[in-house]
């Protein structure tokens, strides 16, 4: 893959720093068929840069082209409370907000459709879903929503539309200037509905050095100023801008207009620079690897989350590799975490109790695990990161 030159947001060549990590599974979300089919799995190098004018955090060597985002993707997080809940709140406050009871709905990129049929069952609400990795669950899906294994262009909106979801999945296209100005296209032709992005925020990862937040199927981190300043160039007003789910993700309601009011580009802010991630990021992954090779020495210990956080810390941790990952998900149990052969598990596993150590990728679920670990007996140590 060539190395990109110009940013991917606003068409900069002025790139500063690079973030290197080796080697990294192109799928982290994925129901593999076999032991062999994980271990496998093509590896890239990520080379992260940062754009000097919008301040946009992007993976130069990106290629999209090797992620299978088929009916074997899995990212669902619907299985923990922690993250129902925000949902919940989520769909609520959109319907009360923006007036989408009894609405039409569109989601772009809606996955698997759970936010999508929650929404429509809070809002009471009809929508369409469009997504590749879409399939069909075993109850029949509610006459309410539609769901379409496709892409979908501003050229198949038929109808108009009160609101245009797209969440998580802007952190995931690599040409981003021209997928907004898509989403900006499809607003359009669906009248003047609220837009709304949800996506991490590159602050909080900067903030947590959370080195374990960097992985393949992301090639774009947005610092906040960034993604605005990037909304507002084709042409969205920023209505609303807040951080979501512990300050981890930010959410977005905009309205298209006619005008591009691109305004000032931010730079990089200190807190939303790369270097400064680069440098606490690497402090980070020395520290870790040696306190849990502390904790754990003498016997076994695990990672709770088999969500990407968990994964890319199975992949990138030096060492020895954890015995088992915990996921409260069905669907992941009984996998292997991508690049490895290291077993997924419910917490109901026999190993599990027996565990020296068991680290939490995601803090924002820590009290939950805490207390599922207690009811099976679990006697080691847990540490969040
Ligand atoms: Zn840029």
């Amino acid at each position: 893959m060539s190395e990109r030159t110009a940013c991917s947001g606003c068409g900069s060549t002025l790139l500063t720093e690079r973030y290197w990590v080796p080697r990294q599974p192109v799928v982290l979300n994925y129901r593999f068929g076999s032991l062999d089919a994980s271990r496998t799995v093509h590896r890239r190098d990520l080379e992260l840069r940062q754009c000097s004018h919008c301040g946009l955090v992007f993976n130069a060597i990106f290629d999209p082209t090797v992620i299978p985002y088929d009916e074997n993707y899995e990212n669902r997080q619907c299985y923990s409370a922690a993250f129902g809940e925000h949902l919940r709140t989520l769909a609520a406050d959109l319907t009360a907000d923006n007036h989408l009871a009894g609405q039409n709905l569109l989601e772009v990129g809606c996955g698997k459709g759970d936010f999508l049929r929650l929404l429509c069952r809070t809002a009471s609400a009809v929508g369409d879903g469009f997504d590749t990795s879409y399939e069909p669950g075993s109850e029949p899906e509610p006459p309410s929503v539609r769901f379409h294994r496709c892409y979908v262009q501003a050229s198949d909106i038929q109808k108009p539309y009160q609101a245009v979801i797209c969440r998580h999945v802007i952190e995931h296209v690599a040409e981003i200037g021209l997928f907004l100005r898509e989403i900006h296209a499809i607003a359009v032709a669906a009248g003047d509905p609220v837009v709304v992005l949800e996506t991490p925020r590159f602050e909080w990862i900067v903030e947590q050095a959370s080195f374990w937040d960097i992985f393949y199927e992301h090639c774009n981190y947005f610092p906040e100023a960034t993604l605005a300043y990037l909304c507002r160039a084709v042409g969205f007003d920023v209505v609303r801008h807040r951080r979501v789910f512990g300050d981890q993700y930010q959410l977005l309601e905009l309205r298209p207009n006619r005008d591009r009011a691109r305004g000032t580009a931010p730079g990089i802010e200190g807190r939303a620079s790369l270097a400064k991630f680069a440098h606490l990021a690497s402090e980070k992954l020395r520290v870790y690897s040696e306190t849990i090779a502390a904790l754990a020495s003498g016997g076994t210990w695990g990672i709770w989350g088999a969500g990407a956080k968990g994964v890319a810390l199975v992949n990138q941790l030096p060492g020895d590799l954890p015995f088992v990952v915990i996921d409260s998900n069905p669907a992941k149990q009984g996998g292997v975490i991508s690049g490895t052969s290291v077993p997924i598990v419910g917490p109901g596993d026999h190993r599990v109790a027996k565990l020296k150590l068991v680290v939490i990728a995601n803090p924002n679920y820590a009290v939950e695990i805490g207390s599922v670990l207690q009811q099976i007996g679990f006697q080691g140590t847990t540490i969040n990161l």
